[in-house]
């Protein structure tokens, strides 16, 4: 591991450099167990990563340097923590679980680029905490989270008006398939292609947590565009797509029909102005040229949005 070069070590204790140059990962997340007497909590979605390859990947995917202010979510045992320390300028981690949170402020007392933070992730405000921990670093967040705030949390950090530069988190592998899949889209893929562009940087299998989840994972990287990949008034934009994607199996058209107060006929009319595949793809279809015509034209009509 010659990245972790003599400069870099400084915020580190020796000790804490050779475990995390030893790779005994398991070894590290069930010291941190024991030495806090703390078992791994269902509710809050706590399993922890023991494969130092997963970690690595997520660090290489994100492309961490010293340039770098990295916001962690879920630090849990904070494996992924230190090795973030090692690479980055300056280290933000929130952590829910009372507990952990505790244990994490003693482990990394000492380290002066990490700072430990108690709190819900959902409700972070990117630019208060860049401000006071990260300001004048390039922005980028890096995680390992609970998979039922999967949506919540991407929404969240994609929306808020001060965004990272790079999101890589690790979820459902079906999740990040789903999100990259440009021939049939969900909302949640749209918005985030809509953000920016999203790749899978790795998968990582079940057997790689403490405890083993039933669900194999993948981390997926997204590298937020400086302008949104739409020209759109947003709010009206995510209405429209709700309510195209309202009815996921029926077409644009019906699921429009059904949330629109308008007339089938009317609606037709409309479409038919643009493109007569309107009138039978399903929304998931979409191209996003043919989603920025779609917002166009239903733009024109000021009714439809009453
Ligand atoms: N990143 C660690 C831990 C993953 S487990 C690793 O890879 O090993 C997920 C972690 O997120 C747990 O520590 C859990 O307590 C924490 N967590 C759960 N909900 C959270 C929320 N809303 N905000 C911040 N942290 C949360």
């Amino acid at each position: 591991m010659s990245k972790f070069s003599q400069d870099r070590k400084q915020h580190l204790t020796a000790r804490e450099v050779a475990a995390v140059k030893s790779g005994v990962l398991y070894e590290e997340v069930k010291a941190f167990l024991a030495r806090y007497h703390l078992d791994p909590k269902k509710s809050l979605g706590q399993n922890f990563l023991i494969s130092e390859e997963a970690l690595q990947d997520a660090i290489d995917a994100a492309d961490i340097s010293q340039e770098d202010f990295v916001l962690e979510i879920g630090p849990g045992p904070g494996t992924l923590t230190r090795r973030l320390a090692v690479q980055a300028g300056a280290v933000a981690a929130i952590e829910l679980d009372d507990k952990i949170f505790n244990a994490l402020q003693k482990d990394f007392r000492d380290i002066s680029n990490v700072t430990i933070l108690h709190g819900n992730a959902l409700e972070i405000n990117t630019a208060q905490v860049y401000r006071e921990y990260g300001c004048g670093l390039r922005f980028k967040i890096v995680a390992n989270i609970p998979y039922y705030i999967t949506s919540a949390l991407l929404k969240h950090y994609l929306s808020t008006p001060f965004k990272p530069q790079t999101i890589v988190m690790l979820m459902q592998k079906e999740v990040a398939l789903q999100v990259t899949n440009l021939k049939n889209r969900s909302l949640l893929s749209l918005s985030v292609q809509y953000y920016g562009q999203a790749d899978i940087a790795g998968f990582v299998r079940r057997s790689s947590f403490l405890p083993v989840p039933k669900v194999d994972s993948a981390f997926l990287r997204i590298q937020i565009y400086d302008r949104p990949s739409l020209h759109v008034n947003e709010e009206r934009f995510f209405a429209l797509a709700r309510f195209a994607f309202s009815q996921s199996r029926k077409t644009l058209l019906n699921s429009l029909a059904a949330s629109l107060s308008i007339d089938k006929e009317d609606l037709m009319s409309i479409l038919l102005k643009a493109d007569d595949e309107y009138l039978k793809i399903r929304a998931g279809a979409l191209s996003l040229v043919q989603w920025q015509k779609l917002y166009d034209i239903m733009s024109e009509h000021d009714s439809l949005w009453k």
